[in-house]
């Protein structure tokens, strides 16, 4: 079968229904796969007018996206190319826990707070193990399932795709959950950035709001320092180094207590040692995790208890009815129904411009029943693609490095 034809072998297989959202990459819709009658979320990755095709790194990451299969990481199903996009498909998420946070008719009890921020760290220890950074950490990237399940999502895709167009101004949210050795520019930042956000969503669900929220970068290490006191060369001795170090007014800090009247003592231990200013001295993922406050009362809500939005998407897959008319990625041959999507996605004959992503995409014979990822990425170290973003001469430097930045460290 030619790259074309499984390209459009692949995209038929979805029914698009209605669009999720936008987020940092580009449009999320729902989506049936056909063959499963599993309800999926399709989030299209624009790539632009690009000639070089999908970058080399990009692919191979997506791969060990691939491979991060755990109950508190949302699992990407499949991967596939059509016109100039990438569509990664993903199991769908009824909400989130920014709806959760945000719902005023929902109460959190100590024990479902505790369960919320165990599955949030549990996600993450299996990111940092495999040597994967989330770097977006922030309650709308946190998803809920329809038992209650909190799944990370949108990990790695920062390092993958690179900066987000300025339009999306979501990002700007992320200030929030910055640590702050980031807001000092340190290029040499760790698994502890993620600590931080993970203490920063920790306290919101105490304060049902965002916790440290600068309107500007300066703004953001003021309000940390506001809360926390100015960092003292004992507490984070190569502050001093930071690229872009400045020196603030010293404030001292005051009681955690009185930024978190309502948490217990060992609510506030776990959440001082998460904000910890000193990168080395923060907890890992693994030690919040061994932390008291997880094993002393009162234990962490099942996640099946815990209280939820009601859905506002209804997501069952028996709703799914071919004759009512969904958008198809690329219409089956029988029933071609053309109905016009608001960006392009018009169901329309695939055209010919695909670039050079399909030049990665690998034999998919569908004779298994589990949905197999579209995209072939054992090809990478046989036949990379055609045109690649970084120069040829430097893939083989990469891939050794890329080998020794993903090795376990066993
Ligand atoms: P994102 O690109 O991850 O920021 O997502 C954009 C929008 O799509 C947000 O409203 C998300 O809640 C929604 N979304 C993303 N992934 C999923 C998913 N797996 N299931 C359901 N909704 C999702």
């Amino acid at each position: 079968m030619s790259e074309l034809d499984l390209s459009k072998k692949v995209a038929d297989r979805y029914l698009k229904r209605e669009v999720l959202g936008e987020g940092t990459y580009g449009v999320v819709y729902k989506a049936i796969d056909t063959k499963t009658g599993q309800t999926v979320a399709i989030k299209k990755i624009r790539l632009g007018k690009q000639k070089e095709g999908v970058n080399f790194t990009a692919l191979r990451e997506i791969k060990l996206l691939k491979e991060l299969k755990d109950p508190n990481i949302i699992e990407l199903i499949d991967a596939f190319p059509h016109k100039e996009n990438l569509h990664l498909v993903f199991e769908f998420m009824e909400t989130d826990l920014e709806a959760v946070i945000r719902d005023r008719n929902i109460f959190l009890s100590p024990a479902d707070i505790k369960s919320y921020l165990q599955m949030t760290l549990k996600g993450l220890a299996v990111c940092h193990k495999k040597w994967v950074l989330h770097r977006d950490m922030k309650p709308n990237n946190l998803l809920i399932g329809p038992n209650g399940q909190l799944k990370l999502a949108d990990f790695g895709l920062a390092r993958i795709f690179g900066s987000p167009d300025r339009r999306f101004t979501h990002q700007v949210f992320a200030r929030w959950y910055r640590a702050p050795e980031l807001l000092f520019g340190s290029k040499q930042y760790g698994s502890g950035v993620d600590v931080w956000a993970a203490a920063c969503i920790f306290a919101e669900l105490l304060l049902r709001r965002p916790f440290l929220q600068g309107s500007s970068d300066i703004d953001q290490l003021g309000k940390i320092f506001a809360a926390f006191g100015t960092p003292t060369p004992s507490q984070w001795p190569d502050i001093v180094y930071l690229p872009d170090y400045v020196e603030y007014q010293y404030v001292a800090a005051p009681p955690l207590r009185s930024l978190f009247p309502m948490a217990s003592d060992d609510a506030l231990d776990l959440l001082s040692k998460m904000f910890a200013y000193d990168p080395r001295a923060r907890l890992s993922v693994q030690q919040t995790l061994e932390h008291r406050y997880f094993s002393s009362a009162p234990l962490p809500t099942d996640p099946d208890k815990l209280p939820r939005p009601a859905p506002k998407r209804e997501s069952r897959s028996s709703d799914y009815n071919q004759t009512e008319g969904p958008t198809v990625l690329s219409p089956p041959r029988k029933s071609r129904r053309v109905m016009p999507g608001r960006d392009g996605f018009d169901g329309n004959r695939i055209d010919d411009n695909a670039g050079d992503i399909r030049q990665v995409v690998g034999e998919n014979t569908g004779k298994s029943d589990a949905a197999p990822m579209s995209l072939d990425f054992s090809i990478f170290g046989l036949k990379p693609p055609n045109r690649p973003t970084i120069n040829s001469a430097d893939r083989s430097h990469l891939k050794r490095k890329l080998d020794l930045e993903f090795q376990h460290p066993e």
